[in-house]
């Protein structure tokens, strides 16, 4: 069994807290590893860090931060199999889906490395006589970033790229269920160059993730996680004077109107639904049945369920990996218990699959005739169960999302581009497909959802990432001849 440390001044720290979480092989359901949960001092010895090394990394040069951030991208894309590997054996999910993972993180580095064009501010010449007036982007200093489980390579780099990139220095606290591929990273910077300090990683629970919200030397934090957590970071941070971007949970809609393609639709369903287990922010949980579309579409899915392979990443036949946890995955199927009594009708049910003896494992369920006030309607699953809500008009349809306190990610499968243009406008969610299941943005646009998935005004990374880890700095001058230099106690006019 292994023992996951710190990471602090460019070095592995080993936790004194006396406090140990367990870090699980999903895919056995054995403990592997654990991991140090960290104290308060353990979170102030990080902020010391990353505050000692602030002065100096705002201060380099834009280019060398760039050149950093060129090698950083290129070590880890040749160590892609290893993070991979890791990622794998600590959440579960099967090496394609890690592979991918990681594909969509290091997009983001490769936007960070880009940083010299991001940070260019602006500048009017004579605003009046003899003055100008520019505006810079400067860091915010030491700013921290709290990531869930589920993406433990993607999400921390959503957040530091751009972080590390703006000057700033980065406290990094992973989800303690998956917390070495932090660790791969932090070595990964190290060998880059990145001066010590400037990227840092303590592990920990909610007495880390407190301190964090409460210590005065970090100027801002960001988090991804599940929305009772994210509603409480952005009260807490904000409360104590941080800026925060807080990013929570999901429940993503799939409308599939009459006029779609009946076998895109259901393949789109299948994989957007049931990839990673279920286990994305940017799942399909809901398949919106329009019209008549709704028999053959049930069929079509359920025809396509039997070729889900569900087994452990070592296996290469695999599609699907287990759930994070035991308690996960039995919660999951609780939702399978319960739907036949609040009146839905379970058509697959996950718990009767073939499945391996052990590990944390749920086959794909899929659930009809579910309606709004339903707990498997309501409630953010996060695992392989996707419900279908039959309606009668694209109008209901339509209704049906903007009712739903999550507004994260929704796509609509159709053929009609009349229909789609109206769904972009009419949609109260942040991020649409249009024959697209899962609309992550590339790194280059900002993701965001709207409503109870998302906490602040803030979007995470692109341009956004940039507004979010710098501040503005808006310069009037003036290089005035001294003989026309006078006192003037009228308040400046620009005529
Ligand atoms: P989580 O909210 O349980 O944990 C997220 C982070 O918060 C972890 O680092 C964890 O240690 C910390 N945390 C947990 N409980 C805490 C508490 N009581 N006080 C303080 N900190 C606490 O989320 P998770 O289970 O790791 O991840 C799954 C959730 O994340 C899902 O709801 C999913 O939708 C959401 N998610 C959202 C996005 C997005 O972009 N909107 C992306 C990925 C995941």
């Amino acid at each position: 069994m292994y023992t996951i440390d710190h990471w602090i001044s460019g070095a592995r720290v080993r936790s004194t807290s006396g406090r140990m979480g367990p870090v699980f092989q999903p895919a056995t359901g054995e403990q592997q590893g654990q991991v140090g949960l960290a104290s308060v001092e353990e979170i102030d010895a990080a902020v010391s860090a990353a505050s000692e090394a602030f002065a100096s990394w705002r201060s380099s040069s834009l280019s060398s931060r760039a050149d950093i951030l060129f090698r950083f991208r290129q070590i880890v894309d040749s160590r892609r199999d290893e993070i991979v590997q890791l990622i794998s054996s600590e959440h579960g999910k099967v090496p394609s889906d890690a592979a991918g993972e990681l594909a969509r993180g290091i997009e983001n580095i490769e936007f960070a490395c880009g940083i010299p064009q991001m940070l260019k501010g602006s500048y009017s010449e004579q605003v009046s006589g003899g003055v100008d007036v520019y505006s810079l982007r400067q860091p915010l200093g030491v700013v921290a970033g709290i990531t869930p489980f589920n993406f433990p390579a993607m999400v921390p780099m959503w957040m530091f790229a751009n972080a590390i990139a703006c000057g700033n220095t980065f406290v990094l606290k992973p989800s303690e269920k998956d917390p070495s591929t932090s660790m791969l990273i932090a070595e990964m910077f190290a060998e880059a160059g990145l001066p010590e300090g400037v990227f840092n990683v303590v592990h920990g629970d909610k007495v880390a993730v407190d301190r964090i919200l409460e210590h005065p030397g970090i100027s801002a934090v960001s988090f991804v996680g599940s929305t009772p957590i994210a509603r409480y970071i952005y009260s807490t941070g904000t409360a104590n004077g941080k800026r925060v971007q807080a990013l929570g949970g999901a429940k993503n809609h799939m409308v599939v109107l009459p006029d779609a393609d009946i076998d895109m639709a259901a393949d789109a369903a299948v994989s957007a639904g049931y990839g990673s287990a279920g286990e994305r922010c940017m799942a399909i949980s809901v398949v919106v049945a329009v019209g008549d579309v709704a028999d053959p579409l049930v069929e079509a899915i359920k025809a396509r369920l039997p070729q889900v392979k569900v087994g452990p990443g070592t296996d290469p036949e695999a599609m699907m990996g287990p759930l994070i946890t035991g308690e996960h995955r039995d919660k999951v199927a609780s939702y399978l218990e319960g739907a036949p009594n609040e009146g839905a009708r379970v058509i697959v049910d996950g718990r009767d699959a073939d499945l391996p003896d052990k590990g944390f494992f749920l086959g794909v369920s899929l659930v009809d005739e579910v309606k709004p006030g339903m707990r498997v309607y309501d409630d953010e699953i996060f695992g392989p169960v996707l419900s279908v809500v039959r309606v009668d008009t694209y109008e209901d349809a339509v209704r049906l999302i903007n009712d739903h306190p999550y507004g994260n990610g929704t796509a609509i499968f159709t053929r009609d581009g009349g229909a789609a243009r109206a769904f972009q406008f009419d949609i109260q969610v942040g991020m649409v497909g249009i024959n697209v299941p899962i609309p992550v943005p590339v790194s280059y646009y900002s993701f965001g959802g709207w409503k109870a998935s998302l906490f602040g005004d803030a979007n995470m990374y692109g341009p956004a990432g940039v507004d979010f880890y710098t501040r503005t700095k808006t310069v009037t001058s003036r290089w005035p001849d001294p003989a026309t230099s006078k006192v003037d106690l009228g308040f400046p006019q620009t005529k």
